[in-house]
């Protein structure tokens, strides 16, 4: 199979969809990003590398850095488990809803509320959660210059009343080891570290090789990937997983600067970049080019 020929076909098909969707404004430094920008970029297993429009285009990775805080999270045991759970929440990324009923057990590591509790256990094993993080995707992209960017943090932690506040619910039941203050710093700092297509793509694809990184060494149990991949298929994309499972069959994470790294299990990684975003904040170009994609080329789970 052409891959690269692939590619180009998904991201023709899905360039018209860029128009339906709207860049996030709630994190003002983010509003500034071009609603046409488009990149697509494959890696696989074997070492093939293909990227087509804006794939060597650095952008706002966000939420997506809350796959690899979980997989560092769970590279030195299980004990995060106890903290957060691993159902679907069925309610957008930034909601505090179910964290009464649930007694300040976010449903799931990939919403807001899951992803500070993620970032809290990080902190307290590293000391440092984002540069774990940071290194992390520098290692597994070969890209040393990867790094945060102060603006869009700092423009976060101007502007983040709703990630203060479940945090600070997270806190009154007891749930955050560390002070609330520092682990929002190393939330905003992990989701404001920019990285392209490429990277991302390179990054993710520990989890397609069963959780062997790029050296040869062993971050994850085949079991642990093997779980990690089930979580992003049942809430990588927030309320619309079910979605994103119906049209593009693979484990993916999103994020609101518009990027989708999903994983081929055994295969690669794809990772999609738009910044014009549908309602449940999934870019709206990144789902309909991995829908062409594995539509096209059968390279879904199912
Ligand atoms: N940093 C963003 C926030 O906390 C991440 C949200 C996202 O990418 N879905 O709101």
């Amino acid at each position: 199979m052409d891959l690269r020929r692939e590619l180009q076909r998904a991201h023709d098909a899905a360039r018209p969809t860029l128009a339906t969707g709207r860049v996030a404004d709630y994190i003002p430094a983010l509003g500034a990003a071009d609603p046409n920008a488009f990149g697509l970029a494959l890696a696989t297993v074997d070492g093939e590398v293909h990227g087509v429009g804006d794939w060597q285009t650095d952008f706002s990775i966000q939420s997506v850095s809350k796959l690899f805080t979980l997989a560092l999270a769970l590279a030195t045991g299980e004990a995060v488990w106890h903290r957060v759970g691993r159902e679907p929440s069925g309610t957008p990324f930034n909601s505090l809803v179910q964290l009464e009923t649930e007694h300040g057990i976010p449903r799931n590591p990939f919403i807001n509320a899951g992803a500070v509790v993620v970032t809290d256990r990080l902190l307290t094993l590293t000391g440092d959660a984002a540069g774990a993080v940071r290194e992390f995707l520098r290692a597994e992209s070969g890209n040393p210059r990867l790094d945060t960017d102060l603006v869009v943090a700092a423009s976060e932690a101007e502007h983040g009343h709703r990630n203060a506040a479940l945090a600070h619910f997270i806190a009154s039941y007891g749930n955050l080891e560390n002070p609330v203050e520092a682990v929002l710093g190393h939330y905003y700092a992990h989701c404001a570290i920019t990285a392209s297509c490429r990277d991302l793509a390179l990054a993710g694809l520990f989890l397609a090789r069963h959780g062997v990184r790029r050296n040869g060494g062993r971050l994850l149990s085949r079991s642990e990937a093997k779980r990690i991949n089930a979580v992003l298929l049942t809430c990588g994309t927030y309320d619309a997983a079910g979605e994103f499972a119906y049209r593009v069959g693979l484990p993916g994470k999103s994020g609101v600067g518009g990027g989708i790294l999903a994983v081929v299990p055994g295969r690669g990684t794809l990772c999609a970049w738009g910044p014009a975003l549908d309602r449940a904040g999934n870019s709206v170009g990144a789902v309909a080019a991995l829908d062409a994609f594995t539509t096209a080329t059968g390279w879904s789970i199912f």
